[in-house]
């Protein structure tokens, strides 16, 4: 046994623990169609009953951003804790944007309407599609023409006979 091998000292030899490449989790998780496995996805429902359980069990009340107030003053608790979580929750769900139900509802009616908007029959996609639940026959327009007929609505038919008299 020759002992020829260099021994590692402890500073020069030891490779530095480079971190693994992993991207930061929270950070750039982007609300994605794609269900993640091991998470099940957090419905609204959900989150209202962990925010209603909440809020019984410390007596409170949820502010306008629905939402309990921050537990000031009590870093490191339990009740921080929780009121992270549900803060993260209340913002997935948030950033998340229109709920499915409210997306495929849409769908139905602009496919129904053959994807143009009710009152000015021009091309109308998803993303533009504004629901006009108001009149008896739901229907999808776009935010301006939505705003016309709400406009319209809130003046009333002889100020739109007015209005039409001027175009
Ligand atoms: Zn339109």
């Amino acid at each position: 046994m020759t002992k020829r091998a260099p021994q590692p000292c402890c500073l020069g030899h030891t490779p530095s623990p480079s971190p693994a490449p992993r991207p930061p989790a929270a950070a750039t998780a982007s609300p994605s169609r794609r269900a993640r496995p091991g998470r099940p996805r957090l419905t609204p429902e959900e989150l209202r009953d962990r925010l209603a359980d909440y809020c019984t069990r410390y007596s409170l009340a949820l502010n306008d951003d629905g939402l309990p107030p921050f537990p000031a003053g009590q870093r490191e608790t339990v009740q921080h804790r929780e009121w992270m979580s549900l803060y993260k929750a209340h913002r997935r769900l948030s950033t998340r944007g229109p709920d499915a139900a409210d997306l495929e509802r849409r769908q139905e009616l602009l496919s129904a309407q053959h994807a143009r908007c009710v009152v000015c029959r021009k091309p109308l996609d998803l993303e533009d599609a504004r629901a006009d639940g108001q009149a008896a026959d739901a229907a999808v327009l776009h935010a301006r023409c939505l705003e016309l007929v709400a406009l319209a609505r809130a003046l009333g038919p002889e100020a739109l006979e007015r209005a039409r008299s001027r175009i």
